[in-house]
């Protein structure tokens, strides 16, 4: 019979390992697009930043934000995204593989079904992938030195991306030769190239490409006019304002102060 069977092969269930993530700690996800290089030559990326594609993989981490349970802060940049889950989540009793799983699923699901949304008809050639790894962090300031390393990562790759592709689109260098003539190169070189013989000033670039994209709660008053029929008297329009959260952008600096002093929930005790 089939409680027999059960009985019989339940058994297998038991080499399933615990990967519980440590109680108190964040628990933060990183998905990171595999093989994006190809990815974005193969579906004509503007270099060295093409906004349609860090606009679809902002709204795919915004799904996950809203679909998932206990996601405080999201951060983003190039192919990669982070996302920060609560310290006291309890969300799939804290089951690495779980909260990793649906993590990577419900965005790479998001990514394809908001592909128009961001691509229009440029058709999506074949269905892309992420990777996936849990870190935990034990501490307010080891998880803000997490955010801070990926936002440090951010800066330096774009900074490098900006001054190759200026060198190459307006200057005319080859690729082998604007590698060259930035190997060794500090950033203030890399900023006086770009000021210098282009008369472009590096803060002035889009904050998206600086800075990344973060992504936190808002609690936002929401006032819409219903039309209500009061005491059998004649309809009438009445503005009804109710408390909604809802998932903001930002473009700004994280490493510093300003950011999480002007957001104080993010961080817990
Ligand atoms: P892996 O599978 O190991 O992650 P990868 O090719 O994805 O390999 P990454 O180090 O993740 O390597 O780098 C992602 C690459 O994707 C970037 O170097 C860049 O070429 C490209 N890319 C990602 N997002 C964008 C974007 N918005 N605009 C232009 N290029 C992008
Ligand atoms: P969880 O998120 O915990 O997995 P769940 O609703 O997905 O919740 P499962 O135990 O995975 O629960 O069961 C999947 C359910 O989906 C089935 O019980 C059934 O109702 C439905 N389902 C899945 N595939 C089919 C299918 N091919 N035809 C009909 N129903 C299906
Ligand atoms: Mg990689
Ligand atoms: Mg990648
Ligand atoms: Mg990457
Ligand atoms: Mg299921």
């Amino acid at each position: 019979s089939g409680n027999m069977a059960k009985s019989k092969f339940e058994y297998v269930r038991a080499f399933e390992t615990d990967d519980t993530c440590l109680r108190n700690c964040y628990i933060v996800v990183r998905l990171d697009g595999r093989n994006f290089h190809k990815f974005a030559a193969q579906h004509k990326f503007t270099k060295p930043n093409d906004d349609r594609a860090l606009g679809l993989m902002g709204r795919s981490a915004c799904s996950v934000m809203e679909e998932l349970e206990d996601i405080t802060i999201a951060y983003g940049q190039s192919d990669e995204f982070s996302f920060v889950f609560k310290r006291t989540s309890t969300w799939f009793k804290r089951r690495a593989s779980k909260l990793m799983t649906h993590v990577a699923s419900q965005f790479s699901s998001s990514f394809v079904f908001y592909w128009k949304e961001f691509f229009g008809e440029q058709p999506l050639l074949y269905p892309p992938g992420f990777d996936g790894r849990v870190i935990l962090y034990p501490s307010n300031r080891n998880l803000r030195d997490y955010l801070c390393w990926r936002q440090a990562d951010c800066h330096i790759n774009n900074l490098y991306n900006t001054v190759f592709w200026t060198l190459v689109q307006k200057g005319g260098l080859t690729t082998a030769q604007a590698e060259d003539r930035l190997k060794g190169t500090l950033a203030a070189d890399k900023n006086e190239i770009l000021f210098a013989e282009f008369d472009i000033n590096y803060n002035n670039e889009a904050a998206l490409h600086r800075k990344g994209t973060t992504l936190i709660w808002e609690k936002r008053d929401e006032t819409v006019t219903k039309c209500m029929k009061l005491l059998n008297k004649e309809e009438k329009d009445v503005p009804v304002t109710r408390s909604r959260r809802r998932v903001e952008a930002y473009h700004c600096d994280i490493i510093g102060d300003k950011f999480w002093e002007e957001h104080p929930d993010i961080l817990e005790d």
